[in-house]
């Protein structure tokens, strides 16, 4: 009778090994990030401005909020690093250099104190020649962020600007908010305002609307990957 068992099991253990097949331990799926989206720059800052004299900070914000609304219907929680055309330095920044470092210091705090969290960031590019053109995604050392960011330049490339063969570029020490989240983050440069068409696109809704899409849609095919493997 002991034979037989032993057979069997042997048998059994030949079977799986042959088949491939294993038993696959049943865990809680990962708890989704919370997303901290984060408008670049605000108040006094505006960050890059178009020929027309429209800064940045405005632009971004309204991206942004185009943002949190897709990822909203999308059943995720987000976070705004700002909602209004206003820095978030502390009270005791008294100098533009103070407050500009007390903003950045403010908004890491923010994206490493929050629990679970994942970091979009969303800027404009300018440079001093206005032939550059083009969407470009950043992304910080941390685990997950190069992989979101291909997602991102992707679906931009694909959906909005096929013309587009930017690569991801890892921020390195470049971008201090990158440099210093402890999360999955990659921040957004959505194209060029020293470009006079790009400036334009920019600021219009339709064209806001479909970054906003292309950036929520590769935010939820990263988590949506990122869950399936936590299963494993
Ligand atoms: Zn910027």
């Amino acid at each position: 009778m002991k034979k037989r068992i032993l057979i069997l099991s042997i048998a059994a253990a030949v079977t799986a090994a042959v088949c491939g097949f294993h038993v696959k331990s049943v865990s809680a799926p990962a708890a989704m990030p919370i997303v901290v989206l984060d408008a670049g720059h605000g108040g006094e800052d505006g960050g890059a401005v178009t020929p027309d004299g429209v800064h940045e900070s405005e632009i971004n914000l309204a991206i942004t909020k185009r943002l949190e609304q897709f990822l909203r219907l999308n059943g995720c929680k987000t976070v705004m690093v700002r909602e209004q055309d206003t820095a978030i330095y502390s009270a005791d920044a008294k100098t533009i250099a103070q407050k500009k470092v007390s903003d950045l210091h403010n908004r890491v705090l923010l994206v490493n104190s929050t629990p679970n969290s994942l970091l979009v960031s969303i800027h404009q590019n300018i440079y001093t020649e206005s032939k550059y053109h083009g969407a470009q995604v950043f992304y910080a050392a941390t685990d997950g962020s190069k992989a979101l960011a291909e997602l991102a330049q992707h679906a931009i490339a694909a959906g909005i600007d096929p013309g587009n063969h930017r690569a991801v570029k890892s921020a390195g020490k470049s971008i201090y908010l990158l440099q210093h989240i402890q999360c999955t983050g990659v921040l957004v440069e959505c194209g060029f305002l020293s470009n006079p068409q790009e400036a334009v696109n920019l600021q219009q809704s339709d064209y806001q609307k479909k970054l906003a899409c292309a950036i929520s849609g590769a935010l939820l095919h990263y988590l949506n990957g990122a869950s399936e493997n936590s299963e494993v």
